[in-house]
């Protein structure tokens, strides 16, 4: 027998384990931007040149390090950070694994000099290929100034894979901002090839935020805030008109740290639904603060992966928090942030956002400013708007008006308009092609889409009428029997609560038989019967959509099913009715899927078209 088992030596088993850590110059970037966080600069200065393949230098104004620090800082497992395993979830720190100087020393040649302010001399020291070259006393400032050179100069084949100068670049970028965005009070700075890339002062997260975004965005962001016990979200969203055709200006911190999260990416989307096309991307950058112990971080060596201990939570409050901030700037069309029950029934979450705590706050002022806001669709003057597309507006005939058909109108937020229809009362309605009527308002004239701003009314109705419980319901003058198939009549068993809510009077009469009573007055008689089966098959439609709950999925398909529809001719009195009720909604503006009820068209952008 031949013994064949050998134990490796500690550099070359130091370089197999650095490859899980330092990929590529950026990794090394990343690394040494959070140790600097880590000891609390407030000052950070990235040097690169050529593209970090020659050299990385990060230098620092931090706490610097001890003599003997300094030196164990290389060695794999040492860290400051954490000291058992218990300590892996309180982490408040971007390290903690303690890999990467060691990491950094084997496959590359890496200088260290760092000196903490108590003392008045520093430590300087060599080291390549995990052997320590050279290690002195020197002078230097408080803090650290730490260079790797000549990355995988021992690793050729590695050395080999790394990518071109312009793709390795893109990279240290990016890790660069990614740790920039998340520390607004530090200082931070890029230089490459002697070239200043990158000046970020110290400011407020907004400012870093334009810093980075680039200064057009200061008045495109819209800020998302929400706290509670369990997790708060701050940060912004683009407006929808900063929507990209690609994913480009996306950001998730979560405890400061970037993650990427194809989850919760899509709770983001979901909330601009059909506010954005939907072949776009919309902006955001989200910091999500949690307690670390519902957190895994530990999940991926490089950290870009996150794993929570509820990620549904997660998905459903950050969904929430965009849907209120775009509500509150009026870029969305309602409040109702409805999450599914499970998520609901906890308490953190439930309390800012439930419909009845929504009722209990409505004296509150955010509450306020929200019903304040009769915010329209504003036509803005708009140098890129194409005359021809008037046309087309005019002339298209579908109901459902998306964002995209729309280029005349653009979405601007936090601004309140009043109600801008001067005088119901007195005025001559105009209905063009049976759909839309026009108005004159304060300062121009309002095209109102008939069947969207009676679904939007009917909403609000429904929905007043399911909390007070207080509804019209008109009785049938003869009690009507329903027999359905056995999967409806399961459904609609199951939905009669909500269904009664919203006042019909309907029971179960035997097997898969129900008799209705009486229904809500806006169903004209004789209709009682195909209003329920519309409304369940409607329900059966949405069901695959899993972010409404059931009572608001309910009201959304009733409003949809009872509105007025295009193509109905209306009587001046009718058409009067209809505008008034929609300025007393709480959020005239849009559907309560987010499509326009009506666009304004003011005086000053007519002028202009017009060559005024
Ligand atoms: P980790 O950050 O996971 O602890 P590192 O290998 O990145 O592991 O760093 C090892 C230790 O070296 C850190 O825990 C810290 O104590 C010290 N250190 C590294 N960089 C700095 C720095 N820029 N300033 C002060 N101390 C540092
Ligand atoms: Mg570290």
């Amino acid at each position: 027998m031949t013994d064949i088992i050998q134990l490796l030596p500690d550099n070359i088993a130091n370089q197999i384990a650095a490859g899980e850590v330092i990929q590529r110059p950026s990794s090394a970037v990343k690394e040494l931007l959070e140790n600097a966080v880590d000891a609390g600069a407030t000052e950070i200065k990235l040097i690169i040149t050529d593209s970090g393949k020659a050299s990385v230098t990060v230098i620092d104004n931090g706490k610097g390090m001890s003599e003997t620090d300094a030196r164990m800082a290389f060695e794999r497992h040492a860290t400051s950070k954490i000291s058992n395993i218990e300590d892996l979830f309180r982490i408040k720190t971007m390290g903690f694994r303690g890999e990467a100087l060691a990491s950094i020393a084997a496959v590359a040649q890496v200088e260290l000099k760092t000196k903490q302010s108590t003392e008045t001399l520093g430590t300087f020291i060599e080291i390549e290929n995990s052997r320590v070259l050279k290690q002195e006393a020197c002078a230097a400032p408080n803090g650290t100034s730490i260079s790797m050179k000549n990355l995988f100069f021992n690793v050729p084949a590695r050395r080999n894979f790394l990518k071109s100068n312009a793709a390795e670049m893109r990279h240290i970028i990016d890790e660069f901002i990614r740790v920039a965005m998340a520390f607004p009070e530090i200082f931070f700075s890029l230089t490459s090839n002697g070239q200043q890339v990158f000046h970020f002062e110290a400011g407020t997260l907004k400012q870093r935020v334009v810093q980075v975004l680039g200064a057009p965005y200061n008045a495109k962001l819209v800020t998302v805030k929400e706290q509670t016990d369990y997790m708060n979200v701050q940060g912004f969203v683009g407006k929808p008109e900063t929507a990209k055709k690609t994913r480009g200006d996306q950001y998730f911190f979560v405890n400061n740290r970037f993650i990427k999260s194809a989850y919760l990416n899509h709770a983001v989307n979901s909330a601009f639904e059909n506010m954005i096309p939907k072949d776009s991307y919309p902006t955001y950058v989200l910091y999500i603060d949690l307690d670390p112990a519902v957190l895994d971080i530990n999940v991926h060596p490089t950290k870009q992966e996150i794993k929570f201990e509820d990620e549904k939570i997660v998905y459903a409050f950050v969904q929430a928090a965009v849907k209120h901030a775009l509500a509150q700037f009026s870029i969305a069309p309602s409040l109702d942030f409805t999450l599914n029950a499970d998520i609901q029934s906890l308490d953190a979450i439930s309390k800012p956002f439930t419909h009845q705590n929504q009722e209990a706050a409505t004296g509150s002022s955010l509450y306020k400013t929200f019903t304040n806001k009769h915010q329209a669709h504003i036509i803005e003057p708009n140098e890129n708007s194409e005359l021809r597309h008037w046309r087309d507006f005019f002339v298209k005939k579908e109901t459902d008006v998306s964002y995209e058909q729309q280029p005349l109108n653009s979405v601007s937020g936090a601004q309140k308009t009043p109600i801008p229809v001067y005088d119901f009362q007195h005025q001559t309605y105009i209905q063009l092609h049976n759909t839309y009527i026009l108005s004159a308002s304060n300062n121009g004239f309002i095209l109102v889409h008939q069947q969207h701003a009676h679904e939007r009314i009917l909403y609000e109705k429904y929905n007043l009428a399911f909390h007070s419980q207080v509804h019209t319901t008109q009785n049938s003058l003869f009690p009507i029997t329903l027999e359905l198939a056995v999967p409806d009549a399961v459904l609609l068993e199951d939905l009669l609560p909500e269904i009664v809510a919203l006042g019909y009077a309907i029971e179960p009469f035997g097997t898969n038989t129900f008799v209705i009573q009486g229904t809500p007055a806006d169903v004209a008689p004789g209709n009682e019967k195909h209003s329920i089966e519309l409304l369940l098959e409607q329900f059966k439609h949405f069901s695959s959509d899993i972010k409404f709950g059931k009572r608001e999925k309910l009201i959304r398909c009733i409003s949809r099913q009872h509105a007025i529809k295009a193509g109905q001719s209306l009587q001046q009195k009718e058409m009067q009715t209809l505008l008034e009720e929609l300025f007393a909604c709480t959020t005239p503006n849009t559907t309560p899927s987010g499509n326009p009820t009506y666009l304004e068209f003011k005086e000053d952008y007519l002028d202009k078209m017009f060559g005024k």
